[in-house]
């Protein structure tokens, strides 16, 4: 937008750029168009832009693709935004408060914003937190934080910041930008960065609760070698250091992301929760050496066979779902691990498994939620599925908990989890039913009908 649009556009609406809300408006065509072509945006996809102000970056994205939503503060610019552009979802709002979870029935978006410095960090935090289902984000940042998003390690900018995003984001800096290309000028330099999910095995995995708080303590006094920071933990610290390859006076900012993933996993050995990384040799062969009860069409025992034979034949067999609801009334959903053999990296149900030979279906509900999700809680029937192609020759038994978390996730078994408002499910699985394992559909069909 040149700056001749921007000036006389603000007379129009009889207003002046707000200080308060970081409004510096970018008036450099070039580079507005430079920014947006970085996200590749592909006609019919979904993007989010947070902050467009008088739509600088906005009439680059609309050419690209008319599915776009904007979320703006000032509600003067976003009834501006709204007669300019009547086919866009525009949303009068706070893009630091916005629920990311509905985004996940629109399927993969992109993200973008010259945002506000006032609150682009918590921007940040609210459209990178797990589960996200944002594809890659392109912001414009004040250039410090731009500078700790990208920073190396044994660097002043290299902190919390950049291990919590870096843990499932790479970050990219892309250019730096000058005050002159905004009016009003800013009084530092921006720059843009691009933000893409990490590949799953890119980096082992970890508990990312146990991570944080990890990260966290060690950078609270930076200053401080880690062995006294993490004094908490009563670690073997030798030994640790020893695994890290690292003296025994390192400080937080000398271990690399792949290192503080390490001690996480270390400390949570230590701590009597072992996580695997991925499933060792001793597990592949458990799932393996399972043994569950074939039934006839009435659910009886018929005779036992390995997992393998059970789902080669399509002999029916027992398993259960467990839903689990938080105090507001929100279902806790799974992303299941890559790790799985059948429906890897879809959307399941809180937790769910097999019943074993032998076993009936409310303690093996019980043991599941246990393993899965790290608590117990008390459980409910809910309904009942036959055994057909659908369930994967299933008999299943839903049950109900209540808990409001936090869960330990086992990562071996899954990826990331969130609770979700019940609505939010019925758009995301009516419109992207491919995200969901089908033994879920058939369970959230049942529970709806029931509901
Ligand atoms: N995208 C426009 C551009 O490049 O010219 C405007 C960028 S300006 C730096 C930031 C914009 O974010 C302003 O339009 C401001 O009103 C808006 N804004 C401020 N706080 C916001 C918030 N919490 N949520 C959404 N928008 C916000």
């Amino acid at each position: 937008m040149k700056l001749s649009t921007i000036r006389s556009t603000l007379a129009q609406l009889g207003t002046q750029p707000t200080r308060s809300l970081g409004q510096n408006f970018l008036h450099d065509q070039n580079i507005a168009e430079w920014m947006v072509a970085q996200l590749d945006i592909q006609p019919g996809e979904t993007w989010v832009e947070l902050g467009p102000g008088l739509g600088a970056l906005t009439e680059y994205a609309v050419r690209r693709s008319p599915k776009g939503i904007l979320i703006e503060k000032d509600g003067r610019l976003a009834d501006f935004l709204r007669e300019r552009y009547p086919h866009l979802e525009i949303i009068h709002g706070d893009a630091a408060e916005y629920d990311v979870r509905q985004l996940f029935a629109r399927g993969p978006v992109k993200v973008f914003g010259n945002l506000p410095y006032y609150v682009s960090s918590q921007i940040m935090f609210q459209f990178t937190a797990e589960p996200s289902p944002v594809c890659a984000l392109s912001f414009t940042l004040q250039k410090e934080l731009a500078e700790r998003l990208s920073a190396e390690p044994r660097t002043k900018a290299y902190g919390a910041l950049t291990l919590l995003v870096g843990r499932r984001w790479r970050v990219k800096y892309l250019r730096t930008l000058p005050p002159t290309v905004f009016t009003p000028e800013p009084k530092v330099d921006s720059a843009v960065v691009m933000l893409t999910p990490r590949e799953r095995g890119e980096l082992p995995e970890c508990d990312g609760g146990r991570f944080t708080t990890m990260v966290k303590q060690g950078f609270s006094q930076r200053r401080k070698q880690l062995r006294k920071m993490l004094a908490p933990y009563e670690l073997d610290w030798p030994a640790v250091c020893a695994a890290l390859k690292v003296e025994q006076t390192v400080r937080a900012e000398e271990l690399s992301l792949a290192q503080w993933i390490e001690l996480t996993n270390i400390a949570a050995t230590h701590g009597g929760t072992p996580h695997l990384t991925e499933p060792s040799e001793a597990t592949a062969q458990d799932i393996h050496g399972e043994i569950f009860d074939v039934v006839d069409e009435n659910d009886a025992v018929r005779h036992q066979a390995s997992r393998h034979d059970v789902h080669l034949n399509n002999w029916r067999h027992r398993a259960v779902h467990i839903f689990v609801f938080d105090e507001h009334g929100q279902l806790f959903l799974q992303k299941r691990s890559k790790w799985k053999d059948k429906h890897p990296q879809m959307w399941d149900s809180s937790a769910a498994g097999h019943v074993n030979a032998g076993h009936d279906y409310e303690e093996t509900a019980r043991r599941e939620i246990e393993e899965e999700l790290g608590v117990s809680a008390e459980l409910a029937p809910i309904g009942a599925l036959p055994a057909t192609a659908k369930t994967g020759w299933e008999f299943v038994r839903i049950y109900r908990a209540s808990h409001d978390g936090p869960f330990t996730l086992n990562p071996s078994e899954i990826e990331s989890g969130a609770f979700f408002a019940l609505d939010q499910i019925q758009r995301w699985v009516s419109t992207r039913p491919q995200d969901f394992a089908p033994g879920f559909l058939e369970c959230w069909k049942t529970f709806r009908a029931l509901e």
